[in-house]
């Protein structure tokens, strides 16, 4: 298989891969320090950011444990459009696809502010 760009720097990918290899048990969301808490949803740093694009780069995701976008409640879409309207601190929110994601047990968006241009 072909590899793919991506979106993190060679070095930054090196790190992660090596990571992936050897996954701690349980989720890596849920044992990260929150940066800042919502109601319904919490916001981490990113230790692998895709740092091709990011400065600062974020994982939201709901505190309850649910898989997919479709698994999300009422309350929690609410509070995730309300974020997502207000948050002046991000450019760019990212969402991949579930075969894509190292974490596919636990919903999360990608939160990036790009990088500045010397
Ligand atoms: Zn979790």
């Amino acid at each position: 298989m072909k590899k793919k760009l991506g979106l993190r720097t060679k070095k930054t990918q090196k790190i992660y891969d090596e990571y992936r290899k050897n996954l701690p048990k349980g989720c890596v969301l849920c044992r990260t320090k929150p940066v800042k808490d919502f109601v319904y949803w919490r916001l981490i740093p990113n230790h692998f950011p895709y740092d091709k694009i990011a400065q600062k780069h974020q994982i939201l995701f709901p505190k309850k444990h649910k898989a997919l976008l479709s698994d999300l409640s009422k309350n929690e879409l609410q509070e995730l459009y309300e974020i997502q309207e207000k948050t002046k601190d991000f450019d760019v929110s990212i969402l991949n696809f579930p075969h894509q994601q190292t974490i596919p047990d636990h919903f999360h968006i990608h939160l990036i502010e790009y990088k500045t241009i010397k």
